[in-house]
């Protein structure tokens, strides 16, 4: 295992950063380029193949490592959705999912291993945060993912909340961005917060056209509260303006996110105070039915509640879509597979896969 800390994360380091390094190892200019392209593409040192072998294992021993390996893979015949755990080379586990959709696939990508929000209803925060991921981190796992078969686009869903790592995904997105890269156009890309108001201001001036998703869950402060620790922070006034700024400085809608919990949030009067807080504003509303998850006793809303639910914004002029829970048969909840592999191993047995 590496001790990444003491070590520079070669996207961080930036094509700057490699130019001097190199120099001060001697070696041309045009490694510097070489090395920062592999690097966008998440490829190890090792295997930088058109690097000579003694640099490759200098570059091994001294930049932060990247590496993401698949130690599970666990696919759902019925909807083709494919969840993946992955392990970082020192050992965290974070998850990702592929979901198949007719024009193409999407990755969920995980920013954190662990998370520190707080969510009620979230497996990956439960044992709280363990670490941020590193910009090439979050490359490595497209990278690995797409060795499997490429995807279209990018969600930042995964385990953790990437406004709380905000230097590394912003890094990420530029990386992931660049044509010597990946070259990925950021209106594929979207990025789903629980809420962080004044990230949001911040992101919304980084000239980066990426979808915003929000975590509402609540139309009200008081459940919001009791759902989301982050309300107590910004409450939904604080959140709601933050979300007009986003849509003002980029031109593109916000999705907001709603899971809909049995007999918590999802009456008719939480729909009704659903579309007045978003009603005019260039959005969106998922409505997503409970991923349940055994550490807590919330339950998914029955069908008939949700068509309701989804009614009722309707006629209030919301626009509404329920998206098909994907990945439920393959724990694809936030934080759900990491969690019970983490559960499996504190009573004695993970096995990886293949
Ligand atoms: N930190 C980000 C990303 C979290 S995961 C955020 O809070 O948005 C992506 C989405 O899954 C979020 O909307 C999150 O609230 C939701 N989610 C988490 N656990 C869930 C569960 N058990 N069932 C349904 N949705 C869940």
């Amino acid at each position: 295992m590496t001790n990444n800390a003491a070590r520079v994360d070669p996207v961080a380091f930036g094509l700057d950063g490699l130019g001097g390094l190199m120099a001060d190892w001697g070696e041309p200019a045009y490694r510097a380029d070489q090395l920062y392209r592999y690097a966008l593409k998440g490829v190890p040192p090792d295997r930088m193949m058109t690097l000579p072998p003694a640099l490759r294992s200098r570059l091994n021993e001294t930049l932060a490592d990247n590496r993401v390996i698949i130690v599970r893979e666990l696919s759902d015949g019925q909807d083709g959705c494919v969840k993946y755990l992955y392990q970082l080379s020192d050992g965290q586990r974070v998850e990702g999912v592929r979901m198949r959709y007719h024009h193409g696939d999407t990755l969920c990508l995980s920013t954190q291993a662990g998370c520190r929000m707080g969510c009620r209803f979230c497996a990956s925060t439960l044992d709280g945060l363990a670490r941020n991921l590193t910009a090439g981190e979050m490359i490595g796992q497209i990278a690995v993912a797409s060795a499997r078969s490429p995807a279209r686009n990018i969600v930042l869903m995964g385990s953790g909340e990437a406004l709380d790592n905000y230097d590394n995904t912003l890094l990420f997105l530029r990386a992931a961005n660049d044509p010597r890269g990946l070259d990925i156009g950021m209106r594929r890309v979207s990025l789903s917060t629980c809420g962080m108001a004044d990230a949001i201001e911040r992101f919304a001036g980084e000239g980066l056209p990426v979808t915003l998703c929000v975590s509402l869950h609540a139309p009200d402060d008081s459940l919001r509260r009791e759902l989301m620790p982050i309300a107590q922070k910004y409450p939904l006034p604080r959140l709601i303006a933050s979300c007009k700024a986003y849509i003002r400085e980029t031109g593109r809608r916000v999705i907001f996110e709603y899971a809909m919990i049995d007999g918590v949030n999802d009456s008719p009067e939480h729909a009704r105070r659903l579309a007045s807080l978003v009603r005019g504003m260039q959005s969106h509303v998922n409505l997503i039915p409970l991923n349940p998850i055994p550490e807590r006793d919330l339950r998914p809303s029955p069908d008939a509640s949700v068509a309701k639910f989804q009614r009722e914004l309707e006629a209030a002029g919301v626009s509404v879509t329920r998206r098909r829970s994907l990945g439920g048969g393959v724990q694809g909840a936030c934080g759900q597979l990491r969690q019970s592999v983490m559960n499996n191993n504190r009573s004695g047995g993970l096995r990886p896969l293949d």
